[in-house]
């Protein structure tokens, strides 16, 4: 409808009281309706968990504010369906406490918000930002740099199916780089503790990252004090396997 103001969706996983959520939410306001439907607990780590189990309640906190009981996706997909009133024009998820870079974007519930709005043909973006060394994170540089790219987003739009995934230091940034999802060394670990009755449990713990990565991934983009903006796409198909995969299935059967 001509002179309709762009309407927003945000959301993230790291819960709806997380103050992320809010810096982004405010440094969006003067770019069209906003709409908040984000998980009421922490949610990281969820990745794209589509809650088929129990029932989604939603509770309305102001006009167009909604915590939900479920995950990002369970956010993104129950906002566009019932609580939007008409589908977003774009889909914002974050900014999530700690970067999602390299293959922390497989298990991110803040990319997977942007992914579902992917999926659902809506722009969107992921934004994340580095955690300092020690004292409170500062969302002001995301959040600016959000808006931006909200911004240039809704002007031009993104190809069907793909999303930006955004990823700011903790520093203030010198540019901007376009870098590829990378990779990094990769250690599961985990911390084994008792209860009172001397049984087992685990922690899953951090993980040995690569501290720089490709040259041009997004870990190094970060690392060395430049936001990455990473465009991703919904499809996981790996183009180059199927020619040899097609090869040596025909001996299968
Ligand atoms: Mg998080």
């Amino acid at each position: 409808m001509p002179g309709t103001r762009p309407l927003i969706l945000i959301t993230n996983d790291d819960g709806y009281d997380a103050p992320g959520i809010h810096a982004l939410t405010e440094a969006v306001l003067g770019l069209g309706q906003v709409v908040v439907s984000a998980p009421d607990r922490e949610q990281s780590g969820a990745s794209h968990a589509l809650t088929l189990d129990r029932p989604l309640r939603v509770r309305t906190v102001a006009d167009g504010r909604y915590r939900i009981t479920g995950t990002p996706t369970d956010c993104v997909h129950l906002a566009v369906d019932k609580l939007c009133g008409r589908l977003p024009d774009l889909v914002l998820s974050g900014i999530n406490r700690g970067l999602n870079v390299g293959d922390d974007v497989t298990y991110s519930g803040t990319v997977a918000g942007a992914l579902e709005g992917a999926l659902l043909r809506i722009p969107a973006v992921a934004v994340s930002t580095a955690t300092p060394p020690e004292g409170p994170i500062d969302y002001a540089q995301a959040a600016r740099i959000a808006c931006r790219v909200a911004e240039r987003v809704l002007a031009e739009g993104l190809p069907t199916g793909t999303l930006l995934n955004v990823n700011v230091p903790h520093v203030p940034a010198k540019s901007i780089r376009v870098t590829r999802q990378g990779t990094r060394e990769y250690r599961a670990t985990a911390v084994e503790r008792k209860d009172p009755s001397g049984r087992p449990y685990y922690w899953i713990d951090d993980i040995d990252m690569t501290p720089t990565g490709e040259p041009d991934g997004d870990h190094r983009a970060v690392a060395e004090g430049y936001v990455s903006i990473s465009p991703l796409h919904t499809n996981m198909t790996h183009e180059n396997s199927l020619e040899s995969l097609a090869g040596w299935v025909e001996d299968l059967l």
